[in-house]
């Protein structure tokens, strides 16, 4: 944990515009890492197997145990908490104060705003806040997602046989069925591979090197690579023929830090100034 933090913070003195998120992921951090790992013991391998191989994303085809709904419910409640009383942005901090009100005043509706991320990928009730405001729907999904890509962590490891061997090479998650935000290129014994990374669950998975995984384009006159001259392991993918971008990690070692999107957020920028859209999910606005 130590060494992780320590990667990080180098990354934020380098990107010294990161410094706000990066302050917003440390409380956050702060507060998960005191959470416990609990195996999904309802969710049978070959229930994983079945959905994989018929290329459903998992939390599509499959319930969560009861119990993990209800851990993801604390956690959310526990990070609005936190979040409420830390010296960050006031937006988040408001974001933040208008959840813990809301469920400190109705407890039972945690478990049920993270059932409709997982169903929907969207807080589709009108939820409003006590005192008569509307809820910020966008930070209330975000804060959802956080949660569920932490306490999904038993799960995703309880996948990963189930991946391997080239068993789902799709261009959207194996987990939630988010379009993926990153990519990275890794040695593997078949040679170079790509792996692609969801911004919403952190989910990782293998997909071919070349072609476009938002449009399925592999020409490759129209598939070009904008390079960043200053960070020479980083580049941004395009299409254009989908006009959709993807930020990519070219090497190892650091993908902790660089995979976790918010660390990116410069490619997004260029990726936008050059006229090209984020197809994935976006966490963080630039
Ligand atoms: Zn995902
Ligand atoms: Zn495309």
């Amino acid at each position: 944990m130590g060494n992780r933090n320590t990667a990080f913070e180098s990354w934020v003195e380098k990107h010294p515009y990161l410094r706000e998120v990066a302050q917003l992921q440390q409380v956050m951090a702060g507060v998960m890492k005191e959470h416990p790992d609990r195996e999904p013991i309802d969710i049978k391998p070959a229930s994983l197997e079945r959905a994989i191989g018929r290329g459903i994303p998992v939390l599509r085809e499959i319930a969560l145990d009861r119990w993990v709904i209800e851990e993801a419910a604390n956690l959310f409640l526990s990070l609005a908490e936190a979040l409420a009383v830390a010296k960050l942005p006031p937006k988040i901090v408001q974001g933040a104060e208008q959840i813990r009100s809301l469920l400190s005043k109705n407890p039972d509706l945690a478990g049920p705003l993270i059932g409709e991320v997982i169903t929907a990928n969207r807080v589709i009730s009108d939820h409003d806040s006590p005192d008569g405001e509307e809820l910020d729907k966008d930070f209330t999904l975000f804060l959802a997602w956080i949660v569920l890509a932490r306490v999904l962590e038993p799960l995703k490891r309880k996948m990963t046989p189930s991946l391997t061997g080239r068993r789902w090479r799709r261009g959207y998650c194996p987990l939630c069925g988010q379009l993926p935000a990153m990519a990275q290129l890794v040695r593997t014994e078949k040679g170079r591979e790509r792996l692609l990374s969801c911004s919403c669950c952190n989910m990782k998975w293998e997909y071919r090197r070349i072609g476009c995984p938002y449009c399925g384009n592999e020409d490759q006159d129209t598939l070009k690579i904008l390079e960043i001259t200053e960070e020479p392991e980083l580049r941004i993918d395009t299409c254009e023929k989908c006009r959709c971008y993807l930020k990519t990690y070219t090497a190892e070692g650091n993908e902790k830090v660089i995979l976790a999107d918010w660390t990116t957020l410069h490619l997004d920028f260029i990726g936008k100034n050059q006229g090209f859209q984020r197809s994935g999910y976006q966490m963080y606005g630039v």
